[in-house]
């Protein structure tokens, strides 16, 4: 078979088992370019299961581009609260400011202006333009890339951005006329179903007749696409504060920074430790570490006024992000006051340790410097009411509620 009809045929196979077997999502009730943006955001690096509750609350609470451009950042944060890559929301949400400034909220049919709105690249370019608008043009993502690999036996380095060009114009060369919108996600969903990262199931497969890399027996080897590197390890110690008087019952959490990772959510206190102390939170260091404990407390005082005491070990957590993975270790740790006696633990369950009397150094000095009312803004003490509408980041959010279960 020649090139160009093995070119046909996929395109026309694919196109047919796609209008066959196609799933009923949510995104596709419709053609509305604003649900189409807001699905393929969402979709990027997270699966299709995992989107769908959230996608729906999404979707009745901002059902237009209107309402997500008119809504406190926090709360579309919360929405998003459990998918991660928060920049993700930040960005849509700037992206639907832009179209109600510029573009009297409507999302333009015209690709250069597609292109241009925040936090779309050109993959979620040319999702909107073919799904939406039914426009030729080719959305190439990880999926697509691995498909049309093996399709055509490509072995040119995925991760290098010229073999994305390269395969961007293979698959705009693919797109039957007039049906870009289900070409697109036919190849999307061949990738998602079908043709899967470790395993391809080639004998239900549309296309395997003409499949280079299954006739060739390399449909594992391929895509070829070098490793990035390892995500840096951070240790990060952080304390679980209880409130003591009227903060009994609460949590000491904190704001981050409007910019970078994780901006603007809330968190647990916590620092980062030098990386020369990797071996404090070896699993089999002990968990009550006394110099830890004690950094923690120095850190907190010095951002608060506060005096903290770490008093027990709680739990381990870790989370990885794109380039680096936190490796976190909770305490529970009790306030003091003015006279550098602590409160009692809110928490009866949680014998206090001895050691813990040890470990921390009382500073009444600082302790009486302290005012009520004088912890920065970006203090506060929460009950779980609270952490339901604060927007956390995953990690935190699991030690909350773990907390207070
Ligand atoms: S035949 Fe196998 S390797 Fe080829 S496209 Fe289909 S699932 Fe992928």
């Amino acid at each position: 078979m020649e090139h160009k009809d093995v070119k046909i045929y996929f395109s026309s196979e694919l196109l047919s088992w796609y209008r066959l077997i196609k799933r009923d999502l949510p995104w596709r009730m419709n053609r509305d370019p604003y649900r189409v943006w807001v699905s393929e955001i969402m979709l990027q690096q997270t699966r299709v299961d995992t989107v769908i509750p959230y996608y729906n609350t999404f979707m009745s609470k901002f059902p237009t581009v209107q309402a997500l451009a008119e809504a406190p950042e926090s709360e579309v944060l919360k929405c998003w609260e459990g998918l991660g890559y928060y920049s993700r929301a930040r960005n849509l949400q700037a992206g639907a400011k832009e179209v109600v400034e510029r573009y009297g909220g409507i999302v333009p049919d015209d690709k250069a202006s597609v292109a241009g709105l925040k936090g779309v690249g050109p993959y979620t370019t040319g999702a909107i333009m073919s799904i939406a608008f039914n426009r030729p043009e080719p959305a190439v993502d990880g999926n697509v890339m691995r498909v049309l690999s093996r399709y055509f036996c490509l072995e040119e380095d995925i991760a290098k951005p010229a073999t994305r060009v390269r395969i961007e114009k293979l698959a705009a060369s693919l797109i039957p006329e007039g049906a870009a919108g289900d070409f697109n996600q036919a190849l999307m969903e061949l990738g998602a179903l079908v043709c899967t990262p470790k395993s391809p199931s080639c004998l239900p497969c549309p296309v395997m007749e003409h499949c280079a890399a299954r006739l060739d027996g390399r449909e594992s080897e391929l895509p070829i696409k070098t490793k990035a590197k390892p995500p840096r390890p951070e240790l990060r110690a952080a304390a679980i504060v209880l409130g003591s008087g009227v903060n009994a019952g609460k949590v000491l959490v904190r704001q981050r920074p409007d910019t970078g990772l994780l901006a603007q959510m809330w968190e647990l206190p916590h620092l980062l430790l030098p990386a020369d102390k990797a071996d404090w939170l070896d699993e089999k260091a002990p968990k009550e570490q006394g110099e830890l404990a004690e950094l923690i407390g120095r850190m907190l005082e010095e951002d608060t006024g506060l005096l903290i005491r770490p008093r027990r070990w709680f739990m381990d957590a870790d989370h990885v992000f794109s380039h680096i993975h936190w490796k976190m270790r909770f305490y529970l740790a009790d306030l003091g006051d003015e006279s550098g006696a602590y409160a009692p633990a809110a928490e009866e369950t949680v014998g206090i340790a001895a050691e813990a009397e040890a470990i921390y150094s009382v500073n009444a000095a600082a302790a009486s410097e302290y005012k009520a009312g004088e912890m920065p803004s970006v203090y506060r003490w929460i009950d779980k009411e609270d952490m339901e509408k604060l927007p956390f980041p995953n990690l935190f959010l699991r030690i909350l509620k773990e907390f207070w279960e």
